[in-house]
């Protein structure tokens, strides 16, 4: 006759519940999932085959302790939504480029942050020799962009030197052009 155990790892494909090892009957034990001491049943809903080092392990502990003895073991178990299996509504934080363009001064375009950092390290760099004029400067300051092939339309120049003049760091006086880079 067929004993509980023949049948738990007939429908176990002769595998330990646990580690899904081939378990030969000699070293198989059925595991109350819920101990018996528990008030778990005999039922199968209740009952897995399993390595009797295992069952020996997990003996009467609560569901929650065999739970986490049984997790602890297995690298590689990820609940949806974390990575593992395909989440079916997209993660609720913002894509990348709209929290950079948030970052970003309000008075430039997304992108210009940058552009604007790179104006002020080039000025700095270049000492006296900063063009004293508006058209110079818009000349300058396209020619770098275009070189780092970042956006350097008239549009993006001018409001490049706007936010400059913004932040105190270029003074225009008619056509003419102060620095005070600091
Ligand atoms: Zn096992």
């Amino acid at each position: 006759m067929t004993t509980h155990l023949d049948r738990l790892l007939f429908a176990q494909g002769g595998q330990c519940f646990f580690c899904r090892k081939q378990l030969p009957k000699a070293e198989a034990s059925v595991e109350h999932l819920v101990a018996s001491a528990n008030g778990g049943t005999n039922d199968d809903g209740n009952c897995v085959a399993c390595c009797k080092s295992l069952n020996n392990l997990l003996g009467s502990r609560s569901i929650k302790e065999k739970m986490q003895i049984v997790l602890n073991q297995r690298g590689n178990f990820q609940c949806p939504g974390s990575g593992g299996i395909e989440p079916s509504v997209p993660p609720s934080s913002p894509p990348a480029a709209t929290s950079v363009a948030a970052k970003a001064t309000p008075a430039v375009g997304s992108g210009s942050a940058a552009s604007l950092d790179l104006v002020l390290a080039d000025l700095k760099k270049r000492g006296a020799s900063r063009p004293r004029k508006v058209s110079t400067l818009t000349s300058t300051i396209k020619a770098l962009l275009k070189q780092q092939q970042k956006p350097n339309s008239d549009v993006e120049v001018a409001n490049l030197i706007a936010e400059l003049q913004k932040r105190g760091k270029v003074v225009v006086t008619d056509s003419k052009v102060g620095y005070k880079l600091g």
